[in-house]
């Protein structure tokens, strides 16, 4: 469930009306609801509430959304983070979220942002390597400490999502194949600057059906009991993120977070762990639309070519993963049309959808694509010379601009040469 619903007939985020932000603010422009984001977040809660050993903690994966005014939203209901870069972590901590509720994950953590996050403290490093495990002992042993880590599996599962967002294959890069895992355990637990506490999978996202899930969680049980036997006392399981939410208009609907939960319980009846997880697009991806404007129609040869003034760099989605975003008017007549919907960009990828039946529109109209609040924002670029979209947050009868419009003259302000000699770097 959403708050983005027609009053009177005018699309509305909770209670302002869409075209008032479009009027103040521009177009295209990101929209999310407080409202939105917080349900979300108190649904997985609850749903996950009960799970594992003890207390279950739900580490939002930032990068899905990581705007400050979201973060901030998700540290007041409680909600950890997990981070893939040290950008995120310092985002996280300014928005008060405790180190020990940060995990950190990723295939390319470097020395540097190691020793920040150990500095500052975190829960746990997502270890995906046996040579960053290597590289991350020398550091914590550099900084006089031990660093928390469990080593993420590849369980070698389908997740039947789109291949540019599968992550637990063999042919994918991430984590150590559950294979290696004994082995991996084992020489960490020579290395000096290490504490291994836990175990980790995430095999994709976007995911409809929780069979993959449960066949990896499953993979994992049997690890985290060999790995006991063997002699490792690990205590957190981190079951990773990927649940999928619904698109609308006949998108196939995946579980829900509570059956997702009753999978969980189920599995990991006997795990006496305590359990992580790392929901992103559960929690904002229908949290957040983009508001955009139809710049002209253009005759077409099957369909018309309705031009926004939205585009690939503003939503890279659909171009990036042929991904489904519904449509709608911010004004509908209740007309109906079949249109291809593309943007200004130069590539013919640049397109959001084609032959699709939707509200019948005309230039100067506003349109919405729904479920956008994941993956969206934080994805945009200024290709083309286009400004980076601006963010939107509404809260009730209130909003706040929460990204201002990044333009061409901000973005060459970076851009001014600062010639250096070849002595000067060479010294
Ligand atoms: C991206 C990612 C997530 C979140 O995935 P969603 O599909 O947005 O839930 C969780 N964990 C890791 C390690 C990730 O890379």
């Amino acid at each position: 469930m959403d708050h983005f619903e027609l009053r009177e007939g005018v699309l509305h985020a909770e209670q302002v009306p869409l075209p008032a932000i479009a009027d103040a603010v521009g177009t295209p422009v990101y929209v999310y609801s407080a409202a939105t984001i917080r349900r979300h977040a108190e649904v997985m809660k609850a749903a996950v509430g009960g799970c594992g050993a003890v207390d279950a903690l739900v580490a939002y994966a930032v990068k899905a959304n990581p705007n400050a005014a979201v973060l901030r939203l998700l540290a007041g209901c409680g909600l950890g983070a997990d981070v893939v870069s040290i950008g995120e972590y310092r985002r996280a901590r300014a928005a008060g979220i405790a180190p020990d509720r940060i995990v950190f994950s990723g295939v390319g953590k470097e020395a540097e942002e190691m020793a920040e996050a150990l500095v500052g403290g975190l829960l746990q490093f997502n270890v995906e390597s046996l040579e960053e495990a290597r590289m991350l002992s020398s550091v914590a042993a550099v900084q006089g400490c031990t660093a928390p880590i469990g080593f993420r599996i590849n369980p070698d599962v389908e997740a039947g999502t789109h291949a540019k967002i599968t992550t637990g294959t063999a042919d994918n890069k991430f984590g150590i194949p559950a294979a290696e895992a004994s082995a991996a355990y084992a020489e960490a637990a020579q290395l000096p600057g290490l504490k291994l506490q836990g175990i980790t999978v995430h095999i994709g996202s976007q995911l409809v059906s929780l069979d993959p899930l449960e066949a990896a969680f499953r993979r994992l049980g049997q690890l985290l009991a060999t790995l006991r036997e063997q002699g490792h006392p690990l205590t957190i399981a981190d079951l990773g993120g990927g649940l999928g939410v619904p698109h609308g208009s006949g998108q196939p609907e995946p579980a829900s977070p509570e059956a997702y939960a009753a999978m969980v319980r189920r599995v990991t009846a006997d795990w006496n762990a305590r359990l992580l997880f790392e929901p992103g697009r559960l929690i904002v991806g229908n949290a957040g639309v983009l508001l955009t404007r139809v710049v002209r129609v253009k005759p077409g040869a099957k369909h018309p070519w309705l031009i926004v003034d939205a585009a690939m760099n503003d939503l890279m989605r659909p171009a990036l993963y042929d991904a489904f975003h519904d449509l709608q008017a911010v004004q509908p007549t209740g007309q109906r049309a079949v249109v291809n919907v593309v943007g200004p960009v130069c590539e013919s990828g640049d397109t959001f959808a084609m032959a699709r039946e939707t509200d019948a529109v005309a230039p100067g109209d506003l349109l919405i694509f729904r479920t956008a609040g994941a993956y969206g924002a934080t994805m945009s670029s200024g290709y083309n010379s286009r400004p980076l979209t601006p963010e939107v947050l509404v809260e009730g009868d209130r909003w706040a601009l929460v990204r201002r419009r990044v333009d061409v003259d901000a973005l060459a302000q970076v851009e001014v040469p600062t010639w250096q000699s070849r002595e000067d770097v060479t010294e």
